[in-house]
């Protein structure tokens, strides 16, 4: 401060706070010297009234009287006071005052008063040059300047958090850890909540009240660091907290380490020593590694759905909406993840320059506030930086007027004070509006245009952002910190889309997703379970047993004919059986160049057998084939039944895609075995059908559901669905990944994250068109097998 005021009692100072300078006799001044670091102090004996010197610069000018070599010579020196500091001086100084200068000038001027003709010295001080006026006062003065400051009368003690007792007025050093901007309380005062903690790790939660908004703590944020001076500590239902007491006054600082330590006061009156310094020092180092800092502040683009957090922006436009609520529209230079929802008002009730707002209109976000807030909001001044607290998201379908619905965010400020919810203006100088400002001048203005022509025209404007929002930030962050419970075998280069953004947007594409599954259908693994064909894409259940033997038993009535018996391919013979009217089975096996190989290698052909006699034959030789007697060979029997029987594995046919061959054809493969299902399907002129596993899964991320269709064979589960209806081992393993995908009983909160490639499609019913999705290029991560 270039002036300060030390109180003296019984004309001692009761700081010293010239020690660390050198004073310097009067005698001993000479021009060109170097007098940064050192004082001069006398009686003030002569003021002269303040006058403008050249450039309308104040010039005040006394003289003072040097009180201890009162015999010498030169015992009085001139000092003119230049600038700003000559007009605090001249509000503060009185004849007979102490008064000290620290950093000066020492000029000469020939002086035509001087009686022995002798250069006469005086004294320039001005606040460029660093200048400190002291001044010794006996009591405080009524005078008002910004650029000085009441030294203390007192020594102050500051009481740790751990040692406060209840009916004592304490000074208090502290780290926020929560506060209530100031509130309107039901009187006419203002209320501040204000929850401290210190290095002792004890807190102590302070009512502030005080009939002006300023006189309240000025915080920004948790992790500030107030002191309290004339805190009264009372015990209430067994809790410490403190209150005002007459005369309460608070600093406030940064909390940041090594930001500049400027004190926030409306107070012109305060006194900041050394001492506080390193208090203040000291806290910022503590809580460095003892709080957690802030994680309230979020930027928009951050911002999730059903969140509260704090918000640092610029004001834009404002418009009182109703008696209980007010539209604040403000702008933090990021984009949110979803479109902001749009408060309906009409244009002439807003407030601010509308073809701004306009402009940056994809940047703009509506804020709704509640009852008391509503009061604070009609008095904010557009432009100015703010910071909201506890802001409160919603995600909400809106439905357009073409029928689609979008996913819009909800911003509200809830009326009340619980959890610190208010509205603070912050000072231009403030750090974190430096920061502000220069993401607005950074923002980029043109973020709003729509990529690959998805975003159809018929959006209304204000919506229009969504569809450019291809990726949810927020929801990367949170994601990247939880393994996929499935992983993508290819296009790692597509990014992840949100489902709100798929949901809108037309077929046919693919996508990169995160989400959990939520449920899924059949929840029957067995079910799930159909027959594929790659060609014409038909799917079919896979036959029953019971229609299997049906149409085994229809073929048995066709008698296997002795000319088709015992050729080149195959050594043939026929059974009688007893039962069932004497069914005549014929089995025949196909031979390797003319040499009949072990049972365990060998292909039989039968006509006439039941499904439990297959069964039997299927166990002991390598393949079966049903097959009946045509005109000149042997046919398959009929691709409603298994074509081809190895083990329990069946292997079925397309009926609309195969042209049956002769069974003949089959010589073409006897040097090639063992039997290869889609080599014997291709000489006998067979489609062959894919086991596949058919599911509905229903997902979710948080921003919208989808139901994306599986169709997999092998590859999602690494379990092949030709298998799994005749292993039960298989079928476990299902039942535990869908078990983990989906478990019962905890909330989908705790589900995993899938990542899965899904790709839209159009289908067509009829007149009506529909997009369906479905998963594909996904497996399940290997640590699940
Ligand atoms: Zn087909």
């Amino acid at each position: 401060m270039p002036l300060e005021l030390i109180k003296e009692v019984n004309g001692v100072p009761e700081v010293e706070l010239l020690s660390e300078l050198n004073k310097v006799d009067f005698r001993s001044l000479q021009p060109g010297c170097d007098y940064s670091k050192k004082y001069i102090q006398g009686k003030l004996s002569i003021i002269s009234s303040l006058t403008s010197g050249g450039n309308r610069t104040a010039v005040l000018k006394i003289a003072l009287q040097e009180q201890e070599n009162s015999d010498s010579d030169i015992n009085t020196i001139n000092v003119l006071f230049f600038g700003k500091l000559a007009k605090d001086c001249a509000k503060v100084f009185y004849e007979g005052d102490t008064i000290a200068v620290a950093g000066f000038s020492v000029l000469s001027a020939s002086s035509s008063t001087g009686r022995d003709g002798k250069h006469c010295l005086f004294l320039k001080a001005f606040e460029d040059f660093r200048s400190t006026v002291y001044v010794y006062v006996k009591s405080v003065r009524d005078f008002s300047t910004e650029s000085m400051s009441l030294v203390p009368t007192t020594h102050y003690i500051y009481t740790p958090l751990n040692q406060l007792k209840g009916g004592t007025i304490v000074n208090v050093y502290g780290v926020v850890k929560f506060f209530k901007p100031p509130y309107l309380s039901k009187g006419t005062d203002y209320c501040s909540v204000v929850t401290i903690v210190d290095q002792t790790n004890v807190k102590l939660t302070c009512l502030l009240f005080s009939g002006s908004y300023e006189a309240l703590p000025i915080i920004y944020k948790n992790g500030d660091i107030v002191r309290f001076h004339r805190l009264k500590i009372q015990v209430y239902k067994k809790e410490t907290q403190g209150i005002t007491s007459s005369g309460f006054a608070s600093l406030t600082f940064e909390g940041t380490l090594g930001a500049p330590i400027i004190p926030r006061t409306s107070s012109k009156y305060f006194n900041f020593t050394a001492e506080d310094h390193r208090m203040v020092e000291a806290l910022r180092v503590w809580a460095s590694t003892h709080i957690s800092p802030s994680s309230t502040l979020v930027k928009l683009c951050d911002v999730q759905p059903l969140q509260y957090f704090d918000l640092t922006c610029q004001l834009l436009g404002k418009a009182e909406v109703d008696g209980a609520s007010f539209l604040l529209k403000v702008w933090d230079g990021t984009r949110t993840p979803f479109p902001s929802w749009r408060v309906l008002i009409e244009d002439l009730a807003l407030e601010g320059d509308l073809s701004h707002i306009h402009q940056l209109q994809n940047l703009t976000i509506d804020i709704l506030v509640y009852d008391n807030h509503v009061q604070v909001a009609k008095f904010l001044k557009v432009g100015s930086f703010l910071r909201i607290y506890s802001l409160h998201t919603k995600l909400q379908s809106v439905n357009l007027e073409n029928q689609a619905t979008l996913l819009a965010l909800e911003f509200h400020l809830h009326g009340g004070t619980s959890y610190g919810r208010g509205i603070r203006v912050l000072p231009e100088s403030n750090s974190d509006v430096d920061q502000l400002k220069k993401v607005l001048e950074s923002a980029d203005l043109t973020a709003g245009q729509c990529f690959d022509g998805i975003c159809q025209s018929e959006h209304e404007d204000s919506f229009r952002s969504l569809s450019s929002s291809g990726s949810v930030s927020l929801y990367e962050v949170e994601r990247c910190q939880q393994l996929s419970a499935t992983i993508l075998t290819d296009h790692h280069y597509l990014e992840k889309t949100p489902l709100c953004a798929i949901l809108k947007q037309k077929a046919p594409q693919q996508y990169r997703i995160r989400a959990k599954l939520r449920s899924y259908k059949p929840r029957s693994l067995l079910q799930s379970v159909k027959l594929h064909c790659p060609k014409c894409h038909a799917l079919q259940e896979v036959p029953h047993e019971g229609d299997l033997d049906i149409i085994l038993q229809e073929g048995a009535t066709i008698i296997p004919d002795t000319k088709l018996q015992n050729t080149s391919l195959y050594d043939s013979k026929m059974w009688t059986t007893k039962d069932q009217g004497e069914r005549k089975v014929a089995v025949h096996f196909v031979k390797n160049n003319g040499i009949l190989p072990l049972s365990s290698d060998c292909l039989i052909l039968i006509e006439g057998g039941t499904l439990g006699e297959i069964y039997k034959l299927a166990n002991k030789f390598h393949s079966v084939i049903p097959v009946r007697s045509g005109y000149e060979d042997l046919e398959v029997l009929d691709l409603s039944v298994p074509f081809l029987i190895q083990g329990k594995v069946h292997h079925y046919g397309c009926k609309q895609c195969s042209t049956l061959r002769p069974i003949q054809n089959l010589n073409s493969l006897v040097d090639k075995t063992p039997w290869i299902p889609s080599s014997v399907a291709e000489v006998l002129g067979i489609v062959p059908l894919q086991h596949v596993f058919v599911m509905t899964f229903i997902l979710d991320d948080g921003t919208g559901v989808l139901e994306a269709y599986l169709m997999d064979s092998d590859k999602f589960f690494q379990i092949p669905a030709s298998e799994i209806l005749i292993n039960d081992d298989l079928q476990q393993s299902m039942e535990m990944i869908m078990g983990m995908f989906c478990p019962s009983g905890t909330k989908i909160d705790a589900y995993p994250w899938l990542e899965c490639l899904i790709k839209s499609y159009n289908v067509t019913s009829g007149t009506e068109q529909q997009i369906c999705y479905q998963i594909f290029d996904t497996t399940v991560a290997e640590d699940l097998i």
